[in-house]
């Protein structure tokens, strides 16, 4: 049986960053936790953060964010695109979870937190409003602790809530790994 039935299409923007791109987010009809270790391990370039939890890989038609019950496709040109990415992400979790017991899930991170990695999260807006001139200057102070969450006015949002709690806890992580540092 399949792990993932169906998506939908929930929320699509436009990257203030590349006017040329849009972001695309669904929401998920099964909850694919269970196959983010899984996906982690067959995904070269995947960049999983079992705090969150959420798998982050690039393919040339775009980039992708997991989540239990989301998936995102970002530098995408238009909603056609976006929707076949959308489908063959689907369709990759699928074959994953019916070969898991040939594949050997790896659990934690293959790298550590980047400023990159905190940005996904952030609004994208580029507004200023934190006092920094970009939201990636912002990831930046994130990570060094020079900024709090709470000076993006922008993720005070309630519709932003899941990704205010994701960076809280992904910030969390950050600081773990300084401490073992
Ligand atoms: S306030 Fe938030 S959305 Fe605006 S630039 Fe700063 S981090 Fe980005």
């Amino acid at each position: 049986m399949m792990l993932l039935q169906n998506y939908k299409v929930t929320n699509i923007r436009r990257n203030h960053c590349n006017p040329e791109w849009i972001s695309v987010s669904a929401e998920l009809g099964d909850d694919i936790s269970q196959v983010l270790p899984y996906l982690n391990a067959v995904i070269k370039n995947a960049v999983y953060t079992p705090e969150v939890p959420n798998l982050n890989f690039k393919i040339e038609r775009g980039a992708i964010s997991l989540t239990p019950q989301e998936m995102r496709v970002g530098q995408v040109t238009c909603e056609e695109d976006a929707t076949k990415v959308l489908d063959y992400v689907k369709e990759l979790i699928n074959n994953t979870w019916e070969k898991r017991e040939s594949i050997t899930p790896i659990y934690e991170r293959k790298e550590s937190i980047k400023a990159k990695d905190i940005l996904d999260f952030l609004p994208k807006t580029n507004c200023r409003d934190c006092g920094l001139p970009t939201c990636f200057a912002f990831a930046m102070a994130l990570t060094n602790g020079r900024k709090h969450l709470e000076e993006c006015s922008v993720l005070g949002k309630p519709e932003l809530i899941r990704d205010r709690e994701a960076l809280a806890r992904l910030l969390q992580t950050v600081r773990s790994q300084e401490v073992i540092k």
